[in-house]
């Protein structure tokens, strides 16, 4: 079978770096998916795009030409990033040593890269594998997934194994258990006054925030893995005037799914400590947590017996941080984490490993080669 060294790897890798490609900038987005549903096609897979939605970008699926149906390999990419154009001039492309510069190489442009030259070698090497391999490839990932999230849900529902292309971990370890997140919105209306002729006059929204965001911040819990975070305040109009408006942003994560929807009725239910004051929240749970199942531990423990005989030690690890994974690992068993190993994500130190590629590839490759119904 034809194995692509890390060489020629980490051209395709860069190739597709070189494309800007950030959730919301349209035409980056657009250009990127475009570039890489071509690819897949030139791989010898049948290409299905998913036109974009709400002014963001196409999404697309893509499979081996198995000429099956039923249950499949399902593969979960993303190919947008956090970076705006002109990252590439503040992190360009390099290589210094073992590490691989880039906007995007390491969350996940790497790991679309790894994922699809396995396919194209199987495909090249006209290898059957027991279950077809289908590719879910979006665009809105890092925005959360607003417009791809029912096609996950969807393709999730068809699969046997979820496999997302996420970066590994460090040194290397694949993801097994993810927070779920929710995000929150909560406004306050009071009424504006002079603060210095009638200022009891005025009924402050700032003020009755502040008092809720003590509320707010008081329901983390460590020992659980719950936290709240009041990330972001907007308030007043005027040094001198009585707040009448103010807006607070959560970002809620947790590990217990009830106990994260718990919060978030509760959170509906606030009420106000100033009666002349109305609150209106919205808002609500994003990704569910994506817990370590007994399926998971299983196919965590065949990618372990797979690395082994590729010659490296795979191990796994829970991270606060959310990815499409927690859409899937409800509706069939998900591994995540499988892309390449690296470190600086949604940092202008973004980097991956090139000594990761070529064992990174041969995992998912022989994921597809032996993964069964
Ligand atoms: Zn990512």
């Amino acid at each position: 079978m034809n194995t692509p060294d890390a060489e020629a790897l980490l051209e395709e890798i860069n190739g597709w770096a070189a494309i800007e490609s950030k959730s919301e900038e349209l035409q980056g987005v657009t250009r990127m998916m475009e570039r890489a549903m071509a690819d897949f096609e030139a791989a010898g897979m049948l290409v299905e795009p998913i036109a974009g939605t709400e002014g963001l970008g196409p999404h697309f699926h893509a499979r081996t030409p198995c000429g099956r149906e039923g249950p499949s390999v399902l593969v979960l990419c993303h190919l947008d990033t956090v970076h705006p154009a002109g990252s590439l001039r503040r992190n360009p492309i390099r290589t210094e040593g073992d590490r691989a510069f880039g906007p995007g190489v390491y969350d996940m442009k790497g790991g679309v890269v790894l994922a699809l030259a396995a396919a194209r070698s199987l495909i090249g090497a006209n290898v059957r594998t027991p279950l077809p391999i289908r590719f879910l490839v979006v665009s809105d990932e890092e925005i959360g997934s607003p417009t791809s999230q029912p096609h996950i849900r969807a393709a999730a529902a068809n699969a046997a194994h979820v496999l997302v292309t996420e970066p590994a971990r460090d040194g290397g370890k694949v993801v097994t258990a993810r927070k779920g997140a929710a995000r929150m919105k909560i406004a306050a209306q009071g009424k504006p006054a002079h603060s210095g002729v009638r200022h009891q006059d005025g009924e402050s929204a700032v003020l009755e925030m502040a008092r809720q965001i003590v509320d707010l911040e008081a329901m983390t819990r460590y020992e659980t893995g719950l936290t709240l975070n009041v990330g972001l305040v907007h308030g007043g109009s005027g040094v001198n005037v009585v707040p009448e408006h103010c807006e607070a942003e959560l970002d809620i994560r947790m590990t217990d799914l009830a106990e994260g929807e718990a919060a978030i009725a509760r959170i509906r239910g606030i009420r106000p400590y100033n009666p002349e004051i109305r609150l209106t929240v919205s808002g609500g749970m994003n990704r569910p947590p994506y817990a370590k199942s007994n399926s998971v531990a299983a196919l965590f423990e065949h990618a372990r017996g797979l690395a082994a005989e590729i010659g490296f030690e795979l191990h796994d690890t829970f991270t606060g941080g959310g990815s499409d994974g927690n859409f899937t690992a409800s509706i069939a068993p998900t591994l995540d984490g499988l892309g390449v190993d690296g470190a600086g994500a949604h940092t202008m130190e973004e980097h991956l490993l090139v000594s990761s590629l070529v064992p990174r590839m041969l995992l998912l490759r022989r994921l597809f080669e032996t993964l069964k119904a």
